[in-house]
Order: C-alpha cells, then sequence, then structure tokens
C-alpha cells in the first residue's frame, strides 16, 4: 500500500523530533498537512521550544494510541522499525515513510543520491563540490546536515540536488527515485539495526535503485562482489544504465583506474581524466569515491575538465584522515569517523609510513581480524582507549611492537607524541562509536585535534 503522493490535507504522525523529523514535520505543515508529533523521549530543549511555539499537536515521553490515527506516519532514521508503536503501524497498513521519500515528493530537480556503508559524506560532499564549479545550481542535503526536506521546495528542475542517504531513510522509500544512483560499498555496520542479519543490512542499501526505471543511471561499486553480483541480476530487467567503478580492472561502461590514471568511459567513448597524484584526496577509498563522483558528474553532463579541475582542487572534510599538524616531523592525522572496521582498514591503506594507532570506544561488534596484517605491517604502536579499549589491545595491540591502554583521549596523544619517531604517523582512527565517552564522533575528533595543538 503506497502513500498518498501529496500530505495536503492529510492527517500525517511524524515519529522522532530530531532534525529531519521536524524538517519533514515543517514541510507537510506549510503543505496543509494534518501533522501530530511523537516523540518517544521528553525531548531536547530545542525540541520542546520548537513545539510550545508552533501551532500542532504532539505527544513527548512516549507514543500512545494518537500516534497511530493517521493516514501515514513518517519515521526519522533514527527510530528503528521493530519499535512496538511500527509494528502495529504495519499491522494496520498505515503506510509508513521516510523522511527523503516525504521530500521527493515535493523536489523538482534530478537526483544523484549516495548510499554505502563507507565513503558517503565524502563522495556527497565531492560531488556537490564538483556541481559547484558548474553553471548547475546544487543543493547538497541528506544524512549530512540538512535535510532534504528542509530544501526541497526551493529546488528547480534545472538544478540538481546531491543527497546522502543512509540505509535507515532507504528502510521506508516507496517513490524516491534518483536520477543517478550511487552504491558505493556495503560492509557490516548498524548491524544491531538489521537483527544482526547482514542480507538485511544489506537489502536496504539496495532499495536505493529500487524505483528506479528506464534511462536512470546507476554506479556501483564493480571490485565489491555482493554488489557486482546483485546489480546484474537486477538492473538489466529495469533497463538501467549501469556503470561500474573499479579500482582492479577495466570495464567497458564505468569509471576505473589504469595504471596510475583516472580513466572514465562513458556513451562508447573513453575519457582519459587525470593522473591519481593529482587528486586532492589521498588514500585509495579515495581514488575509489573520486571515480564515483567523477561517473556521476559525467553522466550529468559536466565537462571532463571541470570534474578534473574540482577532485584536484576539493579540500577534503573534517574528521575523514584530516590532517591536523606536524610537529617534529611526526603528522597528526584524524580520522575519528572511522567508527568501523572498513574504514580503519582503508586509513591504514593510505600511509606508506609507519603509524602510532590511537583506537578504540564503543564496540559494536566488531571482528579486528581483517585488520591484523596491516597492524603487523604498518602499525608500530596501538593506543586503546575507551569501553572496547581491553578488546583492541588483545586483538589488534598484541600484533604491534608496543601497545597500552589509556584512561582518555588527552592520555592517548601525550602518549602518542612520546612514542611516535620522526617520520611517523599519529591516527585516530577508533574502529568504534564515540558514545561511551563523547557526544558523538565530531566531538572526538575536536577534542584529538585540541589535544594535539595542546602538545
Ligand atoms: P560515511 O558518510 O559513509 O560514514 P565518510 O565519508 O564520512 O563516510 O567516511 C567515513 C570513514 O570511512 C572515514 O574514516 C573515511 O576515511 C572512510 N572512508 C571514506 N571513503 C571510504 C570508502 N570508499 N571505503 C572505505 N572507507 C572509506
Amino acid at each position: 500500500m503506497h502513500p498518498q503522493a501529496k500530505g495536503h490535507k492529510k492527517r500525517v504522525t511524524i515519529v522522532g523530533g530530531a532534525r529531519s523529523g521536524i524538517a519533514a514535520l515543517k514541510l507537510l505543515h506549510s503543505q496543509e498537512a494534518i501533522v501530530f508529533l511523537s516523540e518517544y523521549s521528553s525531548g531536547s530543549d530545542e525540541l520542546v521550544a520548537f513545539l510550545e511555539s508552533g501551532s500542532f499537536p504532539y505527544e513527548l515521553g512516549g507514543h500512545t494510541e494518537k500516534a497511530l490515527d493517521a493516514d501515514f506516519i513518517v519515521v526519522s532514521p533514527g527510530v528503528p522499525s521493530t519499535i512496538p508503536l511500527l509494528k502495529e503501524a504495519q499491522q494496520r497498513e498505515i503506510p509508513i515513510c521516510s523522511e527523503i521519500e516525504v521530500a521527493s515528493w515535493y523536489n523538482r530537480a534530478p537526483i544523484v543520491a549516495i548510499t554505502g556503508s563507507n565513503g558517503k559524506t565524502t563522495t556527497t560532499r565531492l560531488l556537490g563540490h564538483v556541481f559547484s564549479q558548474s553553471d548547475r545550481k546544487v543543493h547538497v542535503a541528506g544524512n549530512i546536515g540538512n535535510a532534504f526536506s528542509d530544501i526541497a521546495l526551493d529546488t528547480r528542475k534545472e538544478d540538481v540536488v546531491v543527497l546522502e542517504v543512509s540505509s535507515f531513510q532507504l528502510d521506508h522509500i516507496h517513490r524516491f527515485r534518483p536520477a543517478v544512483s550511487i552504491l558505493l560499498n556495503i560492509t557490516p555496520d548498524h548491524l544491531d539495526r538489521y537483527e544482526n542479519k547482514f542480507e538485511k543490512y544489506a537489502a536496504s542499501k539496495f532499495n536505493i535503485f529500487s524505483n528506479q526505471q528506464k534511462g536512470d543511471a546507476l554506479i556501483y561499486n564493480y571490485d565489491d562482489e555482493l554488489v557486482r553480483n546483485r546489480v546484474s541480476r537486477l538492473a538489466p530487467s529495469r533497463q538501467l544504465h549501469t556503470y561500474g567503478i573499479s579500482q582492479k580492472q577495466e570495464l567497458r561502461d564505468g569509471a576505473f583506474l589504469r595504471g596510475d590514471t583516472l580513466v572514465v568511459r562513458l556513451n562508447q567513448a573513453e575519457e582519459i581524466l587525470m593522473r591519481k597524484e593529482d587528486l586532492a584526496l589521498k588514500g585509495p577509498h579515495n581514488v575509489f569515491n573520486s571515480l564515483a563522483a567523477a561517473m556521476a558528474a559525467r553522466v550529468m553532463e559536466i565537462p571532463s575538465l571541470a570534474v578534473r579541475e574540482s577532485l584536484s582542487t576539493f579540500e577534503g572534510v573534517a574528521h575523514r584522515l584530516e590532517f591536523v599538524r606536524n610537529l617534529d616531523d611526526v603528522q597528526y592525522v584524524n580520522d575519528s569517523k572511522a567508527t568501523n572496521v572498513n574504514a580503519v582498514w582503508y586509513a591504514l591503506e593510505s600511509f606508506q609510513q609507519q603509524i602510532v594507532l590511537i583506537a578504540g570506544g564503543r564496540d559494536k561488534g566488531n571482528d579486528y581480524s581483517s585488520l591484523v596484517p596491516l597492524v603487523q605491517d604498518k602499525v608500530r604502536v596501538v593506543i586503546a582507549l575507551g569501553e572496547s579499549a581491553e578488546k583492541v589491545e588483545q586483538e589488534l595491540g598484541v600484533h604491534a611492537e608496543q601497545h597500552m591502554l589509556v584512561d582518555s583521549l588527552e592520555q592517548a596523544v601525550q602518549a602518542a607524541h612520546l612514542f611516535a619517531q620522526p617520520g611517523e604517523v599519529v591516527l585516530l582512527s577508533p574502529a568504534c562509536a564515540s558514545f561511551d565517552m563523547f557526544e558523538n564522533y565530531e566531538a572526538r575528533g575536536e577534542a584529538f585535534k585540541q589535544a594535539v595543538h595542546n602538545l
């Protein structure tokens, strides 16, 4: 059962009063929907102030039967689909929509939607940068800070929307249809929200192209077997244009590496885009992200000269392999956003030098074994902190020359300063969430940078 295309005069319950929930509420309210907000917690001060100044009904501190009195429900990405309210809604066949679904009803511009386990923000920002250097007006939105619902009404058909999309947002789409979708990679993350089933998590990512139609483009990770197989099974019957991204082999349609050169093949024509060393972002994962962004930009007809220039001038994104400081010939790098094992793998791969690694935090059921060979090869010291400190020390630390436990990030930085030798890199790349010690990964990254600047 699909929700009606628009919210006009519809009774809508918004579940979850954080950023995207409020954005959807405002959008629907402005379109004369009859909105009701239901929030499980007692609400942040900001939310309470907003609700008190508004003219619509709401409930805080729990979901009641009132929340089910709706034509459809909009669920915030932070709310698990398994809560009793949503289960009951499904029983009663009340449609459930994600916030991007709602925003897409009002959007007029073609959407380039980016999903994956890692690299979404980097690729979204990179592509936003490419479009911003062109004549085409770009709106960058989604999981990245400003919600799609905040900008949907400002879009025009000649613009483009570059949208970072999480798997939670993809769980409840019905008509959301990107002109170009980008599926970067699928590695285990957030399994706690998918009954610990990787297949379920992967399925929500594949939803990104579930509503795409003939002529739409799908850009996907050719080197990821799971993704490649699924795309080759599903895309042909739907007549999508598919473009692979590969760092391992040349493709008929797609973007790939030939030696140290980035090459794009599109409409049976080959373009030599640029050399790897001219990319602004370093590391093999960023070569991949750059290839994906370049492919999307070319599909959207941005000239390759402009693509090349933008990829070489992009300034990077904070907390993702962010260079902080050089002190005593030691580089300090903040990769606080590396909240899973795969991101750390790429971080370690990105350096030629020996590394002093600071890792640990709230473990999401990590299996660190894939990092062991890299640790043996490149990590001289492991400094472990946070809830998972002992596990990190036992599973990674023992494979390095030296390892130690510390109580705080400041201590970690001081220890790193003490142990790092000239020519080495001190890398914060935790493989874990930050919530055991910090409000979020940004706060952790800021604390790291502060401690580094205090040295
Ligand atoms: P997301 O928005 O998907 O969380 P980010 O761009 O914020 O991704 O990057 C998260 C972490 O993953 C960072 O540590 C970054 O260096 C790393 N990373 C970025 N791109 C990739 C990629 N393509 N594959 C693996 N790791 C990546």
